[in-house]
């Protein structure tokens, strides 16, 4: 491993000495079980579906089937069937090794929300000098406000090439030793563009208090857990509420001085070998994937419905765990095209 210098880095090598933490529930503390909340009317989704920010993957899912996002919601014990398959697992578990390789994952014990989020905040506050030093890291929390909806996201991979250019790179595991197809592609293509616009925006000090303590509705009185003290305290930084935590973070990344990202790739590897399959480079254009963003926010803002697949990609639900639900399926007619595709001829 080199650093942007070019020099071989000890801290890289021995990947053991910089801490990354995981949310692990307090022994004793029974945790919040996922509830089935059926879909008021006259409200918009972030409300109905108790939202308080969107993962980025969630809105990386609308290029797909918007109608499949929203069912995730609304029959969630499909959602959870899908989390236990073996290839999600699988994926999993390639993360985390590769996690692993720079820097030791440990689970530290939580009691509240504010804890929750004390995490990744600790998180990329321990990885600002690992980046400013020219290190790889892995596993990056991003979030921001964009386009008023908070969304958050974690990055897999930031390090600098050997030109000093700052480089995201997204890894994707695959079942199948052959690159993605442009449907698929679309959605991985848009999750890399909006962690360059979460990081950027954050390296730029644009993330405010306000955004955090708002959107998310945490209480920055709240003092922060045993366990997340004892993290904060391995890292050597002094805190005792989630506001003192915020406000650190946000002082730190105001004066961090961190460059934005300057290049996005995707990274395939085949989830059976372990091999890479291949890499694509991603272009950017802010003023594209803002208007992008905001159709598919639009959504979430209650401004119109979902959607389901385009006609031209029915073939999308075939595998679709939510088909026998679906009532674009059923509205459309659209069943015998589903089992029977190679009967209808798309002009
Ligand atoms: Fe979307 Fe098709 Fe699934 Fe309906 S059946 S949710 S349209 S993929």
């Amino acid at each position: 491993e080199s650093d942007v210098t070019g020099k071989h880095s000890d801290t890289m090598k021995r990947g053991d000495d910089r801490l990354t933490a995981v949310c692990a529930m307090e022994p004793g503390h029974a945790g919040s079980p996922r509830k089935r909340r059926r879909p008021g009317l006259g409200r918009n989704p972030m409300e109905r579906f108790w939202r308080t920010h969107l993962a980025v993957t969630q809105v990386c899912s609308q290029t797909w089937c918007e109608l499949q996002v929203a069912y995730g919601f609304e029959i969630p014990h499909v959602l959870t069937e899908l989390e236990e398959r073996p290839e999600v697992t699988a994926g999993a578990s390639i993360h985390l090794s590769r996690e692993m390789e720079v820097q030791k994952v440990v689970a530290v014990p939580v009691l509240s929300r504010e804890d929750r989020q004390a995490i990744p905040f600790l998180n990329l506050l321990s990885m600002i000098p690992a980046l400013q030093a020219g290190l790889r890291v892995r596993e990056l929390p991003v979030l921001g406000l964009l386009e008023g909806v908070f969304l958050m996201g974690v990055v897999d991979e930031l390090c600098y090439s050997e030109k000093g250019e700052l480089v995201l790179t997204e890894l994707k595991t695959r079942r199948v030793n052959t690159l993605p197809g442009p449907a698929q592609v679309k959605g991985h293509n848009l999750q890399v563009r909006l962690y360059k616009l979460l990081f950027d925006s954050l390296v730029r000090g644009d993330l405010k208090r306000d955004h955090v303590i708002s959107h998310l509705r945490l209480r920055p009185e709240q003092a922060l857990g045993r366990g997340v003290l004892e993290h904060a305290g391995k890292l050597s930084l002094q805190v005792s509420t989630f506001g003192d935590l915020l406000d650190l973070l946000l002082l730190n990344l105001s004066y961090c001085e961190l460059p934005a990202v300057d290049r996005l790739s995707l990274e395939y590897c085949h989830q059976g070998s372990g091999a890479s399959i291949g890499t694509r480079d991603v272009p950017f254009a802010e003023p594209q994937l803002r208007e992008e963003l905001r159709y598919y926010l639009s959504y979430w803002t209650g401004h119109r419905e979902p959607r389901g697949v385009d006609i031209e990609e029915v073939w999308k639900c075939n595998t679709c765990p939510y088909k026998e639900h679906c009532e674009w399926k059923l509205e459309e007619g659209s069943a015998d095209m589903v089992t029977t595709p190679t009967k209808r001829t798309i002009t």
